[in-house]
């Protein structure tokens, strides 16, 4: 670590006490960028790290509502507007009792070099509410999602900032914000993504997430003349990201073995087929079940309950040739990614976010994994969140092909923007510099431009 990233992270940490994913986040992109400063000294004198670091807004808010029973809760709601150097402020809200300051404001920063990537005029921004919508009616649900829009609606619009899904937040959770944002101002218009199709949303956003994560990982594993044939992969989550993975590694030849969710997960050597995804989809959407009565349906499938206070997390430790992190941010610490290497895993595609620590990290890159970092890999859902704005400014929608053909160029896009920065800054074959280093400069470049705001 140099003197200046190690002067920087200091502040970081006294600045931003009690973040540590927050900490994290900044680390591994300011250890990239060091490489950057050292050619463009312009960018250190105009102090632009340090304002990337800031956030533009943070804003925090009560959340009051009132059960079917008449009861009142009190949630906290979120929104980090980090950076709108390249456009309105965008990135997803997530519901989860885990959401704090530090939690959002890490997803907001990777959120800025992810949207950059993407090469859409998209500024970065994540929000959400330690809400947990787990378990609960649609009332509730619904309930909740017109009390947090009641503030929300006051500080976003489609020109300044446009959120979207992620934890917790899907469809159903769209909808409601949706409507009530349209009661509030009386005005329809492209406030959010991942809208249902009826209303302005966009095909392929569902999927495009997940998809993106296996277009991402098609295009590394050809840079070693591979690809999903025959190949087994380990998928962890059941939700959103994981489900569309696994839909998309079905049709590019490969096999997935494993699901999970935050109680344990499902190893079924034989294969997650079509029909046992459909079985999934129907489980988690609809039934809003756990991922045990998959084994409970499928008797060749092996049930274990995960510890999370354990040194490990099982699903890591089976034979594979692929991995697919799309639950939730540090899933494989260092002892995990020691046990991906050993069971001869050579790819890794981050569907979530931030899902390896940083020595799992370091333990990728020292053994020439194909390792996709979050900002790079998963960027596909937001993409096509922009196609979705794209489509809301033109009122005109694109079909399925189209947006899918978009998607898979701009994965292909970011894959090479990331392998050629790579190698241009002396460090071929590290994703994880190619996208900061490939996220940060437009944004960089486009504050320099608007001065000092
Ligand atoms: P989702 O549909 O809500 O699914 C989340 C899945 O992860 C569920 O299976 C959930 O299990 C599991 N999970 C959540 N928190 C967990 C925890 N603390 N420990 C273990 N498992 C946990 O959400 P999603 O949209 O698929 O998001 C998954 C990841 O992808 C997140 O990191 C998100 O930030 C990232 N991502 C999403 C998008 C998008 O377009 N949706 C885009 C980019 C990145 P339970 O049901 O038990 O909670």
């Amino acid at each position: 670590m140099s003197d200046y990233v190690k002067d920087l992270m200091a502040d970081v940490k006294a600045k931003n006490p009690a973040q540590p994913e927050f900490h994290q986040a900044v680390e591994e992109v300011v250890e990239s960028l060091s490489l950057v400063l050292d050619k463009h000294p312009e960018y250190r004198s105009a102090r632009i790290l340090e304002r990337v670091i800031e956030p533009e807004r943070v804003i925090m808010f009560r959340v009051p509502w009132v059960d079917e029973q008449g009861e009142i809760h009190i949630n906290r709601g979120f929104r980090i507007e980090m950076n709108s150097a390249i456009g309105p402020y965008k990135g997803g809200l997530r519901f989860h009792p885990s959401v704090n300051l530090g939690i959002l404001k890490f997803l907001a920063f990777e959120q800025v070099f992810k949207n950059s990537l993407t090469t859409l005029p998209m500024g970065g921004g994540k929000g959400g509410s330690d809400f947990d919508p787990k378990g609960k009616s649609d009332l509730k649900i619904m309930r909740f999602c017109q009390a947090f829009m009641s503030e929300l609606f006051r500080h976003i619009g489609p020109n300044t900032d446009v959120p979207a899904g992620d934890i917790g937040v899907g469809g159903r959770e769209i909808g409601y914000l949706f409507g009530q944002y349209k009661k509030l101002k009386n005005e329809f218009t492209g406030i959010l993504t991942g809208k249902g199709l009826n209303w302005g949303g966009s095909l392929i956003r569902p999927e495009a997430t997940g998809y993106g994560a296996v277009y991402f990982g098609a295009e590394m594993l050809a840079t070693r003349n591979e690809n999903y044939e025959g190949k087994t992969c380990l998928v962890s989550g059941s939700g959103n990201v994981a489900q569309y993975t696994v839909e998309k590694i079905l049709q590019l030849g490969g096999k997935v073995v494993t699901l999970s969710d935050s109680n344990g997960y499902i190893y079924d050597e034989e294969g997650i087929d079509k029909e046992k995804l459909a079985f999934v989809m129907n489980l988690k959407n609809v039934k809003r079940g756990r991922i045990k009565e998959y084994a409970e349906e499928y008797k060749n499938a092996v049930y274990t309950t995960i510890d999370p206070s354990a040194d490990h997390n099982p699903l890591w430790d089976h034979k594979a040739d692929c991995a697919f992190p799309s639950a939730t941010q540090n899933e494989i610490n260092e002892k995990d990614a020691q046990n991906l290497l050993n069971n001869g895993v050579i790819m890794v595609s981050e569907g979530a976010n931030m899902p390896t620590t940083l020595d799992g990290v370091k333990l990728f890159l020292d053994n020439n994994t194909l390792y996709g970092p979050a900002k790079a890999a998963n960027a596909g859902g937001v993409a096509v969140s922009g196609l979705e704005m794209a489509q809301n400014s033109m009122r005109v929608p694109w079909s399925r092909e189209e947006v899918d053909n978009r998607l898979q160029q701009i994965m292909k896009n970011i894959h090479t923007t990331c392998k050629d920065t790579a190698e241009r800054f002396g460090t071929p074959g590290n994703y994880v510099n190619g996208a900061n280093i490939g996220g940060f400069l437009k944004v960089a470049d486009s504050m320099m431009d608007q001065g000092v705001v």
